[in-house]
């Protein structure tokens, strides 16, 4: 029986990549990866109960600190699961970054991590290999810092300030209830159905949804105004959706969507 959140997107990875060969790459991939983020979330774990028994509190503001050098300890294995599983180009650019040496990987996880207030960095392997690595690190201390937001409906994450990667829909009532989900941290935080998270627009005549036979439960949310797109997850037409997976695997609708000529709001994890 899957437990924890990683486990439950590694069962749906294998599961949608049984059943859908335009996503199984890239599922295979994911796994690999998400096995990694799996073990390294349980380890953060132990040692984060470790420090706060001993500190005897928790950080505030956990994501305005800076980077623990400490946690490059962990990049060469990442390296290693990339090297071993990724696609050619960024095995290619592991085997780069380990040439580099843990200065330089610590000095890019520092650009990542900081890039709020510095800018994002363009979509490539840089990203990816920050983004990935950290991810755990970021779901985890938002979590044990039990961290909450009431403030006004933000369109950037909360706790880290990252842009929505996607959205889900949750049963309430009669409809869907939805939420947008942090690309970084994966927090995920309610937002009105008719709003573009990307400029705001309201008009329903300028926001498009687009489904596509193979996965009925994923849609495109397209705007007309400022020409971004996020993907949906509808889990009240699928309650065994795992939504990051889900909208990783709808590979065919950020096809579609790219040929309307809309842009993505936030690459996922795969860079697409
Ligand atoms: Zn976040
Ligand atoms: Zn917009």
């Amino acid at each position: 029986m899957p437990q924890n959140d990683w486990q439950r997107r590694i069962a749906r990875a294998e599961e949608l990549g049984a059943q859908y060969s335009f996503a199984a790459e890239i599922l295979r991939f994911y796994v690999a990866i998400a096995r990694f983020q799996g073990n390294f979330y349980e380890e953060l774990g132990r040692s984060f109960e470790r420090s706060r028994a001993e500190a005897g509190r928790v950080e505030s503001e956990p994501f305005v600190r800076p980077l623990h050098p400490e946690l490059t300890g962990r990049f060469g294995r990442f390296l290693s699961v990339v090297e071993e599983n990724g696609p050619d180009p960024l095995r290619e650019a592991a085997r780069e970054l380990r040439d580099g040496g843990a200065d330089s990987h610590f000095q890019m996880l520092t650009v990542f991590w900081n890039e709020s207030e510095t800018g994002p960095l363009p979509p490539g392997p840089r990203d990816f290999f920050a983004r990935a690595f950290l991810q755990p690190y970021a779901a985890g201390i938002r979590s044990w810092s039990n961290m909450r937001w009431s403030g006004p409906t933000p369109y950037r994450c909360p706790f880290c300030r990252r842009k929505p990667g996607m959205g889900v829909l949750r049963p309430l009532g009669d409809g869907g209830q939805r939420s947008l989900v942090c690309s970084f941290c994966l927090a995920e935080w309610e937002f009105r159905r008719i709003v573009c998270p990307g400029c705001g627009e309201e008009n329903h005549a300028k926001l498009p949804v687009y489904t596509a036979e193979e996965l009925k439960h994923v849609r495109v949310e397209g705007c007309d105004s400022c020409r971004s797109y996020i993907k949906t997850v509808d889990l009240t037409k699928s309650g065994l959706a795992e939504p990051i997976v889900d909208e990783m695997a709808s590979i065919p609708l950020d096809l579609w969507a790219q040929k309307q000529g809309y842009t993505k709001l936030q690459c996922n994890l795969m860079q697409l």
